[in-house]
């Protein structure tokens, strides 16, 4: 299908012959006009995809615990910001701030900030979280300066731009006839993401001046051995199916895995303390999961469809072979603790 996007890179190749995998990545999901993550629905039943939060709350119930464990390991900061990176629906932030506000010391303590480049979501998270008077943002840099920061980003690293290379080769973008062709052909050797180790350098000396956490989660990868592979991980999702990376530009879903060895050295290199890396599903079983599912299902006794559901999304959430050991957690601190579930 031609889109305006594909028009938009064509008449850019007719021109200059290539691009990178990295520009290509950039523009289908941010250009101003057509870019997927200016305007797409993107998450939910409706969307191309769904995260955690979207399958079941027990995922933002258990990270609101964790957020108040951290803001006591913190030192219980009387005034703090809770920013979520990408919050997609607002699902998330909406959990984790019920979760928190169930205890009487931080009901009052937590500004919501969103940082969020799309409108439509942007639409959809003003209508679940007005009640905690959010502030939005395009980008980092306008987070309050004054406050601890409190920072959440699920399924957010993904959706950031990677170069690929092929032997030493970046990985570009051709045409052949009217069809866009990777070129150099061959395997991915090495995947980098700069826009994610620019973003956490910046927040590390946020961190580091104001206090807080930072814990990330998402689909990724660990360690060399990966990368010595093939190491394409870049694709597309179109309505829950993967799609061709190059076809129907700008209407798909286009994310690749998190390199949580190389966030974990980035976050080091700028003085950070590093709290996992831990797999999802050892993660979430740690802080009390499968405790806090029988106690939902305990509530929902005249309700068997509903415990079932509840079962349902638990396992998607937390086994191997689902999301548990292909989603990791990470969290960073200015300061050396001790942080639950990623000891
Ligand atoms: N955290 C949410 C949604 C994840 S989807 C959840 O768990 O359900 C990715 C989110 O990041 C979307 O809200 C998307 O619009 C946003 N996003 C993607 N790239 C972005 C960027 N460069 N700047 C700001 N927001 C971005």
């Amino acid at each position: 299908m031609t889109t305006p996007l594909h028009n938009i890179v064509a008449e850019y190749l007719h021109d200059h012959g290539s691009m990178t995998v990295h520009d290509y990545m950039q523009l289908c999901l941010q250009h101003p006009e057509h870019g997927y993550y200016r305007k797409a629905q993107a998450v939910g039943k409706d969307g191309d995809f769904i995260t955690a939060p979207e399958i079941s709350q027990i995922f933002g119930d258990l990270l609101g615990m964790w957020m108040l464990h951290a803001w006591h390991v913190c030192g219980a900061p009387r005034k703090a910001a809770l920013v979520e990176l990408g919050p997609g629906r607002g699902t998330l932030s909406a959990d984790i701030l019920r979760m928190i506000k169930k205890n009487e010391d931080a009901t009052n303590v937590f500004a919501l900030h969103l940082v969020e480049s799309n409108e439509t979501l942007r639409a959809e998270q003003a209508k679940k979280l007005w009640q905690h008077q959010p502030v939005w943002h395009d980008d980092i840099a306008p987070l309050p300066h004054e406050l601890p920061l409190f920072i959440i980003a699920n399924e957010f690293f993904d959706a950031l731009p990677i170069r690929q290379f092929v032997g030493g080769v970046e990985r570009s973008i051709r045409l052949e006839g009217e069809a866009l062709i990777f070129s150099p052909e061959g395997n991915v050797t090495r995947e980098t993401c700069p826009a994610a180790q620019e973003m956490l350098a910046i927040l590390a000396e946020r961190l580091k001046a104001q206090g807080g956490v930072m814990l990330v989660v998402d689909y990724g990868y660990q360690g060399v051995a990966f990368r010595a592979q093939d190491s394409d991980t870049l694709q597309a999702l179109r309505n829950h199916q993967f799609h061709p990376v190059l076809q129907d530009v700008g209407e798909a879903d286009l994310t690749a895995h998190v390199d949580f060895t190389a966030l974990a050295e980035t976050a080091k290199a700028k003085g950070l303390h590093v709290h996992g890396v831990v797999a999802q599903g050892i993660f979430l079983e740690r802080l009390g999961g499968e405790i806090w599912l029988k106690k939902l299902q305990a509530a929902t006794v005249r309700n068997p469809q509903k415990a079932a559901e509840l079962q349902q999304g638990w396992n998607r959430l937390s086994k191997p072979d689902q999301m548990g050991d292909l989603f990791k957690v990470i969290a960073f601190t200015p300061e050396p603790c001790e942080l639950a579930g990623l000891r």
